[in-house]
């Protein structure tokens, strides 16, 4: 059974990455958020939502990662709905690591995966009216440049995508300003639309002003430790290994990025000087 967040809105949780998958119930359609990750989850959820008949049935992408797209085709005659760069981003590269992972783990898909073809594409933001609801989709670049997040205004929950996670700092894959600015709309968001939940793509939910700004204030606070220090070195003269030695010890919430983490973190500080055009 999905864990029902408030009326009308569940999520499902993928066993891998902590993956959350969120349908949308509503009397005048069926929304699905990044419906994923193994086939047998993904039918789960497709069942679920097949049960209740529906003329709307949307599925949106907050991006276009592959563990966000790969469950769609279980939703028969939905309506893809994603931010126009979804459909301009590197296939192969999202197909590349979703063949590695399902060869790696003997994943089966019967349903072979095929990349999403948009039926709806927006820049800006974008509006879909629902009985007694509105979702909102705001696009907000930066851990890829089509990321957006997805606000159900009736029932003030905000879908992040891969921002705002207890689980991980920011990935940086787009470009760090943007995600920055992306951070700091999100926080405007979650004001305007007096936002009480926020789902990430991945681990827990956020509940309530504080634990969600917290979420906001600590990304924040990294992505600046990252860029201020950065050219802090630069400016000391530091060579690119030498700046780059310093930058992997940046802490996440006080504590060391370790283990596995550590890839991701030391891909941040490549990009990072990579986007001072300095080496
Ligand atoms: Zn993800």
């Amino acid at each position: 059974m999905p864990y029902q967040l408030v009326q009308d809105i569940y999520i499902y949780q993928s066993s891998i990455w902590q993956t959350n998958s969120s349908v949308i119930l509503n009397e005048a359609a069926n929304v699905v958020i990044d419906p994923c990750y193994f086939p047998v989850e993904i039918q789960v959820i497709a069942d679920f939502v097949n049960r209740k008949k529906s003329f709307n049935k949307y599925i949106i992408f907050t991006h276009s990662d592959f563990d966000h797209i790969v469950g769609y085709q279980y939703f028969k005659g939905a309506k893809l709905i994603g931010q126009e760069e979804v459909s301009f981003c590197d296939r192969e590269s999202q197909l590349m690591q979703l063949r590695e992972i399902d060869q790696t783990y003997y994943i089966n898909r019967k349903i072979p995966f095929v990349f999403p073809n948009l039926d709806k594409s927006f820049t800006g933001d974008y509006r879909i009216p629902l009985k007694e609801d509105e979702i909102v989709l705001v696009h907000a670049p930066g851990h890829t440049g089509d990321s957006s997040f997805v606000i159900s205004s009736g029932k003030r929950v905000m879908f992040a995508g891969d921002y705002m996670s207890d689980l991980e700092f920011p990935f940086i894959y787009f470009n760090s300003g943007a995600y920055l600015k992306s951070l700091n709309m999100a926080g405007k968001l979650v004001k305007d639309f007096d936002i009480e939940y926020v789902v990430p793509g991945h681990g827990d939910i956020a509940k309530g002003k504080k634990e969600i700004f917290d979420r906001i204030d600590s990304d924040k606070e990294y992505l600046l430790a990252l860029t201020d220090k950065a050219q802090e070195l630069l400016n000391q003269g530091l060579q690119e290994r030498e700046i780059t030695a310093v930058l992997t010890d940046i802490k996440y919430r006080n504590e060391p990025i370790e283990g596995a983490m550590i890839k991701m973190h030391i891909e941040n500080v490549k990009l990072v000087l990579k986007e001072l055009h300095i080496f």
